[in-house]
């Protein structure tokens, strides 16, 4: 009780490093727009590449969030815009530069009212608000793809899935692309494992060799001799799943033996055999004719398989095991005791496919219809890589329209309308406030600026023309036209977003900001900054800012 009576005294380590006040709020501000200013120019159709060169390799990217995770940003306030560049990828998977651009830019705009000394509760409160009113809007203006025939919703999820891959390496093959992710999510129906769609690379051949399985397939597995003799298609053929070991193994690692007579021991050896043999007539009088297992199938059952006309793969990694299993409807075995019919798979056709310089074992028609693999194929290693986030983001979104099938208008013409739509309301406000609305207005017309930019257009020219068709009332669909350098309708041009990825977006970059503008200490602790990673843990999202004064050093996140 006493000790609680006491006065605390704060004392921090010698070395900490403390900056406080309005300064720190300004370094804070200019760090996040030094990362922004990095993915600024991957923006859009005509956005540029990242090459990111590290110890892991080299990446060509265009994704926002790859490069924001990829450049191993340390400074604990710019540490925010690489988390919700993340989030946004987890949640909706699109839209991850937007979402960096949008929160630097809302703090850029901040930043004279800092310099100025304007709170930034006031600021924040304000920008709540205003994220809150363009999110209401953004629902409102967006149009549902609902109640159309299963044709119409297909080339219609194409366009959002074009819109997508239209700014990335693949963007010149994006129709093609386009109807096989949406081929793809299709098949997996609603389905929320996303590992249901396995996407498979082989380097070699051109973009447009890449093709869609309905089904499950993976790159043939090591194997013993005797493979080749074996069958190497099937018309529906049952499957058997198996998670055990087929291989002839010495008893003497599972069971220690005694021997009082050397003779004795070829029984053992006999035995060894016996149970190998056992397993492999179980297996085949389980009707099978297939066997596939996630542990190695070795020499001796290759062979007796192929003498049986049976096909085997062993080592299968788990998810393409998994997949096939919800593909086929197997279940994965443990034993080879009593499998019965129930536990078999089957598919309409089983092939072994040369594709490029690898084979594949593909599984196609599978009943339950709920797996789709795409095999991507392309030049250099690195393409295929980012050929393969790209269809990814590509299948988000589809997947997303699919879900909550409303879209809105890209190119910049959502962001403008909800732009206009903020300073109007702004005029109805009295006091400070008002300045501050119009601010964050203001800052959703960095995406229409950058895409202006990224292309070689004159930004000023093409958001003056912006602005005017949206003030006319009219011109709410109207977008950057990234083929002329004017505007143009998106809405009739097809370039459609989801309005979920809109939404999460100004969301997250809203928060991002408030909580960067509510910080106003940072305290270093020395020895968590030798210790390397953690010196940039901040305060996580609690809003609180930083109560790292104890001495103690940072929480960790
Ligand atoms: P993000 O990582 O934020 O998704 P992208 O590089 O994919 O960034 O660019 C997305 C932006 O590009 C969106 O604002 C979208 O509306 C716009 N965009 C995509 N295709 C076109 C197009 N054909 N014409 C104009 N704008 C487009
Ligand atoms: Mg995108």
């Amino acid at each position: 009780m006493s000790s609680m009576m006491q006065p605390q005294i704060i004392l921090l380590k010698e070395g900490t490093d403390t900056s406080q006040g309005r300064g720190q709020m300004l370094s804070n501000i200019s760090a996040c727009t030094a990362v922004a200013d990095t993915v600024r120019t991957t923006l859009g159709p005509r956005g540029m590449d990242k090459l990111i060169h590290d110890d892991k390799g080299t990446t060509i990217s265009n994704d926002g969030a790859t490069i924001m995770r990829l450049l191993d940003i340390i400074h604990p306030a710019a540490k925010v815009l690489v988390d919700i560049a993340k989030s946004q990828d987890s949640e909706v998977g699109d839209g991850t530069t937007t979402v960096v651009l949008l929160a630097s830019e809302f703090m850029k705009e901040a930043k004279p009212y800092v310099e100025d000394g304007v709170h930034p509760h006031s600021l924040i409160r304000s920008y709540r608000i205003a994220g809150n009113m363009a999110i209401q809007r953004v629902k409102e203006l967006a149009v549902s793809i609902e109640g159309k025939s299963l044709e119409e919703k297909k080339s219609l999820l194409a366009k959002c899935a074009a819109t997508t891959l239209s700014s990335k390496l693949i963007g010149g093959e994006k129709e093609f692309f386009a109807s096989m992710v949406v081929d793809a999510v299709l098949a997996i129906g609603h389905d929320d494992r996303l590992n249901l769609i396995g996407i498979k690379k082989v380097p070699g051949g051109t973009m447009r060799d890449s093709f869609l399985v309905n089904g499950v397939a993976f790159k043939k597995t090591f194997s013993y001799a005797g493979f080749e003799q074996q069958p190497k298609k099937f018309l529906n053929p049952k499957i058997l799943l198996l998670n055990i070991e087929l291989e002839l193994k010495s008893e003497k690692e599972n069971a220690e033996i005694r021997l009082s007579d050397p003779l004795q021991y070829q029984s053992i050896v006999d035995a060894e055999w016996n149970i190998i043999y056992d397993k492999l007539d179980k297996c085949v009088q389980s009707g099978a004719k297939i066997v596939l297992s996630r542990l190695a199938i070795g020499d001796l059952a290759t062979q007796y398989f192929a003498d049986r006309d049976i096909f085997c793969a062993g080592r299968v990694t788990e998810e393409d095991l998994q997949r096939v299993s919800s593909a086929s409807g197997g279940t994965v075995q443990t034993s080879v005791n009593n499998v019965i019919d129930e536990v078999l798979g089957t598919c309409e056709v089983f092939e072994e496919k040369q594709v490029g310089n690898e084979r594949f074992n593909i599984f196609s028609g599978c009943p339950s219809g709920q797996t789709a693999t795409i095999v991507l194929r392309g030049g250099a290693d690195q393409f295929i890589e980012e050929a393969e986030r790209s269809l990814h983001d590509a299948i988000m979104i589809v997947r997303r329209a699919v879900k909550n099938s409303t879209v809105v208008p890209g190119g910049g013409a959502i962001d403008m309308e909800i732009s206009k739509y903020l300073r109007q309301h702004a005029r109805t406000i009295a006091g400070k406030s008002q300045f501050f609305v119009n601010s964050f207005a203001k800052a959703l017309e960095v995406i229409p600026r950058q895409l202006c930019d990224n292309a070689g257009f004159d930004a000023t020219d093409v958001l003056n023309k912006l602005r005017q068709k949206h003030a006319s009332g009219d011109g709410a669909n109207y977008g950057v036209d990234i083929n002329t350098g004017g505007i143009a309708d998106s809405f009739a041009n097809f370039v459609w977003e989801p309005a979920v990825v809109k939404i999460n977006a100004i969301n997250a970059a809203t928060e991002a900001a408030c909580l960067i503008l509510s910080v106003d200490e940072t305290v270093k602790n020395p020895k968590s900054e030798s210790a390397q990673g953690d010196a940039a843990a901040m305060g996580g999202r609690g809003g609180g800012g930083m109560r790292g004064r104890g001495g103690r050093g940072m929480r960790r996140r």
